[in-house]
């Protein structure tokens, strides 16, 4: 199958035909449709993170089952899905407590000395968080895909693999926006537009979107913002510190990089919470001053929207279909798998809300 490869770090993916195994037990092989090129893949590419190689990029993907192992029991071949990264086994303390997105994934995976998933050559190829979506099929774990209904289209619905519920989760899972509380959402990409419409949905009152391009913050309003700040044209924090006289109840940081997670914390008001849902570069620190803390604010991580995404995803794809999430607009380029390099050039300028490679025009 055709799949595209990153072999060095930082690089570029190359096109290559990958060899994929048949499906384990508890094993699913997808027939890949749809694909979203998400900002934590160009940070792995450039190094930011360090990921093995050769490995097929990818995460954030909808498709068609094309096959199941004997003891699945969740899907069968024909049902549409929608895959996460936060594959979870079901039985660690994470998963029992009811947080299975940290699950520690001990036995999701193939054992070291079993044939690979992915090989090329007669090498073994890395799979990328669980998934590898920038190829014609993907051979993944049970308990990393959600089955959803027949009516959703798949390139929309790829989107909530990764983008939109990280978004959505961090407002309705990680932070629990409540209704008429104010919010500033630093970052109006992917994420930070999902992250504000997320607020919308959960009826919060003002919401404040911060970026530094103002066409960004523009089009932040068209998801539920009520107000924008233009980083580039001021200090953010004194703004928002000013136009809500004092600072907001969740401020999320939808980036990134340290300084802006501690712009978060700064424009959260007391008793105020600031989550971050970037992934900041490894051995960078937040440092926040301390006296704040007396006040009883709140600095938290969010990791994938603290989702439990077999419950959650399905409720987002109704959400879509009643009108209330937005996903068309989210979209602002559909290219073939060829053209993922550019998908990625198009994210570093800074403008793309969001690219999806389509691998099946006709599924979709
Ligand atoms: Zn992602
Ligand atoms: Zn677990």
């Amino acid at each position: 199958m055709k799949a595209a490869v990153l072999r060095t770090i930082p690089g570029e993916l190359e096109i290559d035909d990958v060899q994929i195994d048949t499906p384990g037990p508890r094993e699913v092989l997808i027939h890949t449709v749809a694909a979203g090129v998400c900002h934590s893949d160009l940070h792995f590419m450039e190094g930011k993170y360090p990921y093995p190689t050769p490995a097929v990029l990818g995460h954030e993907s909808a498709g068609v089952v094309e096959a199941v192992g004997a003891d699945v029991a969740h899907v069968q071949p024909g049902d549409h899905v929608i895959t996460c990264l936060s594959v979870f086994c079901g039985h660690c303390d994470f998963c029992i407590s009811g947080r299975p997105a940290l699950c520690d994934k001990a036995t999701v995976r193939r054992p070291l000395d079993a044939p690979p998933r992915l090989s090329a050559g007669g090498q073994p190829v890395f799979q990328f968080l669980d998934l590898s979506s920038y190829a014609e099929q993907m051979l993944v774990h049970e308990n990393a895909v959600v089955k959803i209904r027949d009516d959703m289209p798949l390139d929309r619905a790829a989107l909530i693999g990764c983008g939109v519920t990280t978004g959505l989760g961090s407002v309705f899972r990680t932070a629990r926006v409540e209704p008429g509380q104010t919010v500033a959402v630093i970052g109006c990409g992917g994420i930070g537009l999902n992250c504000v419409q997320g607020a919308r949905i959960a009826g919060a009152g003002r919401i404040i979107a911060v970026d530094m391009v103002a066409s960004k913050c523009e089009l932040a309003r068209t998801f539920g913002a009520t107000d924008a700040v233009v980083a580039s044209e001021g200090d953010p924090v004194a703004q928002v510190l000013e136009m809500t006289g004092g600072g907001v109840d969740h401020a999320f940081e939808a980036i990134g990089m340290a300084v802006t997670a501690q712009q978060a914390f700064a424009m959260a008001k007391r008793g105020g919470t600031a989550t971050v849902i970037g992934m900041i570069p490894i051995g960078e620190t937040v440092s926040v001053p301390g006296v704040e803390l007396l006040f009883e604010k709140r600095l938290q991580g969010s990791n994938m929207g603290s989702n439990r995404f077999r419950i959650d995803m399905p409720r987002f794809v109704d959400m879509y279909l009643d009108g209330r999430l937005l996903l068309d607009e989210l979209v602002s380029a559909r290219r073939p798998l060829e053209e993922v390099n550019e998908a990625f050039a198009a994210m570093r300028t800074g403008e793309v809300a969001r690219s999806v490679l389509v691998l099946d025009e006709s599924a979709v």
